[in-house]
């Protein structure tokens, strides 16, 4: 077999060049905050395999390898590190680029309002994407929200935000999504356009968690956890801390506050439902009775596909649920008792204003004293218990009031160790 190069001849070039410009400007553009991170991998995983989205901006914390990595391969026009050193690495590693090197606060909200990017993906873990969230909404970009702590914290200062902007807040954690998608229908548009009191139709969320590694242990036995335990998910892969979160179910606290903003319901319309499979991913259950779930493989992708490509439901390669393989789905009610983190939560967004925040915070510090082993495993609920007691609530924070409650909740924490 012989193989013959086509020349194109001159007078289609100019032609050719034209339709490429006109595929690029179709191109979906998207900035990644958290983009060497576990959501962040597999949303570049999606832009791979995808002709139709275009990455225009990065940011990482510290991780210059991978950023370096990522550049290369995705050639965004500007990327960032929030460490300066870090940035004057990765400045020094791809000076053969095209590419901006930014650090910081600074760095992070340049990113969040590049003039030719549509959509922000917040990956970032904490209260830090709270300003670039704010940024990217004032200037007229969608988000794609994994950084759930944007909205427990300051979720009565975003959804406003986004109303009054007009752009969509499209959730990318696995059961918002769901309970996004199971809206289809009711709702015409996504949280932050959709003009919720309008439409009076949702009954209840039904929150679903696997309940973790440790569900069934008693008290006693939840006292001998290490970092090793806790780290191993049963369902999902996800980053250090957020896996921390599931197995003691603060994150599916952090998650009834992030519902309660994301769709526009009261506390008591949100009932958690244990669902060790991980096979239905939440559901919603409507005014006549009807619950509309969402099932599938535990698998990040689909969320986050579902986000970047909203309205349209594009093909996923991947494994599919079997349900005969599978047998049978269960559910239970979460024990409060021996995983108090939960009930904090509910307490938490009671009170309302800053006190989320507290929870929020004193959790992050219980972690990270968790995994450096110098606090036990249940003491991460005792300390958020602590915390809270300690706060006198801000009602209606502003965000350096956010921050600030931030700030003064470490520094709790920090006298006791
Ligand atoms: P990871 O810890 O895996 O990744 C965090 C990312 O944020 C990394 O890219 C990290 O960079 C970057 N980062 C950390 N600090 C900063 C900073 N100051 N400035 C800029 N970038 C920073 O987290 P996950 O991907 O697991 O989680 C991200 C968010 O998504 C969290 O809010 C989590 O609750 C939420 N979420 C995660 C899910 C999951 O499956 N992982 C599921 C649903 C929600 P570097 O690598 O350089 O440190």
């Amino acid at each position: 077999m012989s193989v013959r190069i086509v020349q194109w001849p001159e007078e289609f070039a100019a032609d050719i060049k034209d339709a490429q410009r006109e595929e690029v400007n179709r191109m979906k553009k998207i900035a990644i905050l958290g983009s060497t991170g576990s959501i962040g991998t597999q949303t570049l995983e999606i832009v791979r395999k995808s002709l139709q989205l275009q990455v225009v901006g990065l940011a990482a914390g510290s991780n210059v390898e991978k950023m370096e990595e990522q550049i290369r391969e995705f050639h965004p026009s500007v990327a960032c590190m929030w460490e300066e050193q870090a940035a004057a690495e990765l400045r020094g590693k791809v000076a053969d680029l095209n590419v901006k090197i930014v650090s910081g606060m600074d760095g992070l909200l340049e990113i969040a309002v590049l003039p030719q990017s549509q959509v922000l993906v917040t990956a970032i873990v904490g209260m830090i994407g709270i300003r670039p969230t704010i940024a990217a909404i004032e200037a007229g970009k969608d988000i794609a929200l994994a950084n759930k702590e944007t909205l427990v914290t300051a979720g009565h200062i975003i959804m406003p935000l986004a109303r009054q902007h007009r752009t969509a807040i499209l959730p990318v954690d696995s059961e918002h999504s769901a309970i996004f998608q199971s809206l289809k229908g009711e709702w015409e548009n996504p949280p932050g356009l959709q003009q919720t009191k309008d439409v009076q139709c949702i009954e209840k969320i039904l929150l679903t968690a696997s309940g973790g590694p440790f569900r069934g242990k008693s008290r006693q036995q939840l006292e001998q956890i290490k970092p090793e335990d806790a780290l191993k998910h049963p369902n999902w892969t996800m980053g250090r801390k957020v896996t921390i979160d599931s197995s003691t179910l603060v994150n599916k606290g952090l998650e009834v506050m992030e519902a309660k903003w994301l769709f526009d319901v009261e506390l008591d319309q949100i009932e958690v439902v244990i669902h060790p499979q991980s096979i239905v991913h939440s559901a919603v259950q409507f005014a006549d009775g009807a619950i509309i779930a969402q099932l599938g493989v535990p698998d990040m992708k689909l969320p986050i596909q579902y986000a970047l490509f909203y309205p349209e439901r594009k093909f996923m390669e991947g494994k599919r649920v079997d349900l005969f393989e599978l047998g049978q789905l269960t559910f239970e009610k979460p024990d409060t008792d021996t995983f108090p983190g939960l009930a904090l939560a509910f307490q938490a967004a009671r009170a309302g204003g800053s006190m989320p925040t507290v929870y929020n915070a004193a959790n992050e510090k219980a972690v990270a004293l968790f995994l450096e082993h110098r606090l036990s495993y249940p003491g991460i609920a005792e300390l958020i218990r602590a915390a809270m007691e300690e706060h006198r609530v801000l009602a209606n924070p502003t965000v350096e009031e956010i921050l600030e409650t931030e700030r003064q909740t470490y520094e709790f924490i920090c006298r006791r160790f």
